[in-house]
């Protein structure tokens, strides 16, 4: 019989285990996520795995990231699959805390990163970058881990977390994963779940829309303009559009002023597939003259 993954439900084991490996020499690494994993998640543990010796996977749904009317109660919960995955995979430890014991009664603190928070996801989730940088702020203070991973398919979430780790001077490098994707382009999500067979065909068509805005940009085609066309096309296909918008990679400022030849640009976009949220994003480097 193959051994499965230890699982840590307290700090207090979680820490045990850690100052265990500490002990020995290893560097260990953290992947932060709310299961129900698929290759997104996984491509994350392959990443922890090259550069750490010990790497923990937690798993917990983090309430103060969900709005009331968001999907908490119905996110998808499968913990037996999820340590199968993380078996094969390679992970050392999977760590679900408690919701009482991240949050106990008597909380009363919050994270905030201003301004990264404000624009993009944090216009329709003003509550998510708060819920999302206060829980991984503890999580990386319960493991003190050398190193966490993130995907850059949450690419605003990641440069939250960065920022909030240099602010707060806490000592864990922050490395971050690739988008993974369907055969079909589209980004992996637990959320894709939710699809109907129907919405899950038309789905692709959020990052096909942003790699034409990626052509267009290439183009040297009028910024704005490519936004409007973007949005309308996905609009006529049924999408609820959130955002689509262009900012720059390094800061997410908005595109307002002079593009540089060589600047690194991020398009991000997202949208509602009837009540389900679908994000994405994508690289363009402005081209030279
Ligand atoms: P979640 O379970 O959705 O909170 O995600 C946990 C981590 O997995 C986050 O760092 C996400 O950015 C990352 N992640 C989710 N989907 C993907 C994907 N398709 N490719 C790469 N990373 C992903």
């Amino acid at each position: 019989m193959v051994e499965s993954v230890p699982t840590v439900k307290t700090v207090l084991d979680l820490r045990s285990q850690v100052s265990a490996w500490r002990n020995q020499g290893h560097k260990i690494a953290l992947v932060p996520t709310m299961g129900a994993l698929h290759e997104g998640h996984l491509s994350l543990v392959d990443v922890a795995l090259s550069s750490a010796d010990r790497v923990i996977v937690s798993i917990f749904i983090n309430p103060t990231q969900f709005a009331p009317h968001e999907d908490f109660d119905n996110y998808p919960r499968n913990y037996q699959a999820d340590a199968a995955l993380l078996q094969q995979r390679g992970a050392h430890l999977i760590y679900t805390p408690a919701a009482g014991d991240m949050y106990a009664e008597n909380d009363a603190t919050r994270v905030t990163v201003d301004s990264l928070s404000d624009s993009l996801c944090g216009i329709s989730r003003p509550h998510f970058f708060t819920g999302v940088a206060t829980i991984v702020c503890k999580l990386l203070l319960q493991a003190l881990p050398d190193l966490a991973v993130f995907g850059e398919k949450d690419y605003q979430q990641l440069m939250v977390i960065r920022a909030m780790v240099g602010d707060l001077f806490i000592p864990t490098q922050i490395l971050a994963g690739e988008i993974v994707r369907e055969k079909d382009g589209l980004a992996m999500s637990s959320r894709n779940a939710y699809l109907s067979s129907s919405q899950r065909s038309a789905a692709p068509l959020l990052v096909q829309t942003l790699q034409r805005i990626a052509e267009e940009i290439i183009q040297k085609e009028d910024i704005p303009a490519v936004l409007a066309a973007a949005k309308g096309r996905l609009a006529k296909q049924g999408f609820e559009v959130d955002y689509i918008e262009v900012r720059r990679a390094s800061t997410l400022q908005p595109v307002i002023d002079k593009v540089n030849a060589g600047e690194v640009l991020r398009i991000f976009g997202a949208v509602l597939l009837g009540t389900t949220r679908l994000i994405d994003n994508l690289e363009v480097i402005y081209p030279n003259s």
